[in-house]
């Protein structure tokens, strides 16, 4: 990387930069620390998330750089993690560009945070303007055109914020090819949400390339602060020179722990696949209206232009809903963000787009992680499908399938227990978060009913009559002719209703007479689905019970 000096701003690359004691040691832990003035007790209110707050974080903490570098496809030096993507782009924009000589160069309208940092420096902008409506389409020769000698980084953001549309990687490859001794700083705030492929891709090819990322948006951490910078560990270096002393707190370490976690990145990949749908449903709705255009989008938002952008924003205002008027950028646009299908639909409902407020799906999501057990649980009892069952133990998960199945809801149910121990913590487990998350999911049960089902199967009849009262009770009756099927303990089956009533709070009564162990179970599982799906069946606005409330 032979550019990368004469880049470089010279007092960065002579910069003696900040040392704690404790970092100058490949290994600090265990030792008693009286190092850095800190105080030696945990702060009111001592609760396990207040530990190690009176510490010092580390500054570049290695268990999330790992976290990252598994996510991003890259290696742990070629990664820094600060506060926010924002933090990235003002210190890449310190490393390169001296005040008063130096020039970026980006297009408009864009992320108006590089011009803001850029200014904050004493740093030229340079911009060019992206093509019109609907494509946006960005000139990449007259983007060169606009570099010298004194631009050190060019900023593109794709998917673009607000037009919503995406550079190819072809046309990455062409400017970084073009200008091999500028950096090329590619901000994928929004490429969750987008098919094209990461810029990552160009990452060990050229090393002018520099990927910015954020949490905030398809992790759902923009109140924790957490972005990344990827490039070639020389310029990962030169940040770090000049990065703050401490620039992550404790706690949002901590949370980006979890939230990176198998079960997190679930739960983000999820929600993101909903946003996408929800995206192209607001799409929809919104193309039917003759005032508004709307311009396709790879992102979380929708750019639509209106007949006057700060009228619909005020009456927008007027029935509680805030969107962004980007009206100086491009005339009479809003920026919508989409949210939640609630909020998709009263947004829908203010533009005219909808007659009547969809009923809210009855959705709810459970994550339980015990020493024993991780699990997910995601449930619609709105929605069929897809049903998408892993426990480790194959005849649970065919049961569970046939409980969402019969029982009319999508469920996606991951769990990963101690199964080499035994079954029954995860049998368990999955009872508790399952009935936890039907609870959530039926809100306060508007509509719903009180019903039992009887199955024959073959020899053997099997029987529920089930009532979401709000008190867990369960009556079990089965006589199993064996002990096992295949490893699968019978005796499971009980307690894994017990749980489930429990945690639900329904009061459930099973019966199953026969002479085959795998269709007694089965039989009990069936019916238990046909009466839950008919109780969780809205059909009318009351709530089933004479007290007004169950
Ligand atoms: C939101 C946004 C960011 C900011 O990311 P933070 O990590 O929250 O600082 C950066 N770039 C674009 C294009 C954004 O829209």
């Amino acid at each position: 990387m032979q550019w990368l000096n004469k880049q470089v701003r010279p007092e960065i690359l002579r910069l003696a930069p900040y040392v704690s004691a404790r970092s100058e040691l490949a290994d600090s832990s265990g030792l008693v620390a009286l190092d850095a003035n800190e105080n030696p007790w945990v702060p009111y209110p001592q609760t396990p998330e207040m530990n190690l707050v009176n510490r010092y974080p580390d500054p570049q903490p290695a268990n999330l750089l790992g976290r990252l570098a598994t996510i991003y496809g890259v290696k742990a030096d070629q990664i820094f993690v600060g506060r926010g993507m924002d933090e990235g782009i003002e210190l890449l924009i310190r490393v390169f560009c001296r005040a008063y000589q130096d020039n970026i160069v980006t297009f408009k309208p864009t992320f108006s945070y590089y011009k803001v940092a850029a200014d904050i420096q004493g740093v030229e902008t340079r911009e060019l303007s992206l093509g019109a409506a609907p494509d946006f389409k960005l000139d990449i020769e007259q983007l060169l055109a606009l570099c010298d000698e004194k631009t050190k980084i060019i900023f593109v953001c794709t998917p673009n914020n607000p037009t919503g549309n995406s550079l190819s990687l072809a046309e990455l490859e062409f400017i970084l090819q073009a200008k091999p001794e500028v950096v090329l700083a590619v901000d994928e705030a929004y490429l969750e949400f987008s098919d094209y492929p990461s810029a990552i891709a160009l990452m060990n090819k050229y090393d002018n390339l520099v990927v910015m990322k954020t949490m905030s948006k398809a992790f759902a951490f923009a109140g924790v602060r957490l972005g990344s910078v990827l490039a070639q560990p020389p310029i990962i270096e030169l940040i770090r020179k000049v990065m703050a002393p401490y620039p992550l707190a404790e706690p949002c370490i901590r949370v980006a722990m979890q939230a990176t976690s198998a079960h997190g990145l679930q739960l983000a990949q999820s929600r993101i696949a909903t946003l996408i749908a929800e995206r192209t449903r607001v799409l929809a709705e919104l193309a039917k209206l003759e005032n508004i255009t709307v311009y396709p989008s790879d992102a979380n938002f929708l750019l639509v232009q209106v007949e006057d952008a700060a009228k619909t924003y005020r009456e927008l205002l007027a029935k509680g809903i805030i969107v962004r008027n980007r009206h100086r950028d491009i005339p009479n646009t809003l920026r919508l963000t989409i949210g939640s299908p609630v909020e998709n639909d009263l947004l829908l409902a203010a533009l005219g787009a909808l007659e009547t407020i969809n009923k809210p799906q009855r959705v709810a999501t459970v994550i339980r992680n015990t020493n024993e057990t991780k699990i997910l649980v995601e449930v619609n009892l709105d929605k069929t499908a897809p049903i998408n069952i892993h426990t480790g133990i194959g005849f649970f998960d065919h049961m569970l399938d046939q409980l969402a199945k019969h029982g009319g809801f999508s469920l996606n149910l991951q769990a990963d227990g101690d199964i080499h121990i035994d079954y029954h913590h995860t049998v368990e487990d999955v009872a508790i978060a399952l009935g936890q998350a039907l609870r959530q999911a039926l809100g306060d049960k508007r509509g719903i009913n009180r019903y039992g089902f009887t199955v024959p199967m073959d020899e053997t009849l099997a029987s529920c009559a089930l009532d979401l009262s709000g008190r867990g009770v369960l009556q079990f009756e089965a006589d199993y002719p064996t002990t096992l099927i295949g490893d699968f303990p019978v005796e499971m089956v009980e307690h894994f209703f017990y749980s489930l009533s429990d945690s639900l709070q329904a009061a459930i009564h099973l019966s199953a007479h026969g002479d085959n162990a795998h269709h007694m179970v089965e039989g009990l599982f069936k019916a238990c689905a046909k009466a839950l799906n008919q109780a969780i069946k809205q059909t009318s606005d009351s709530l089933p019970s004479t007290k007004g409330m169950l």
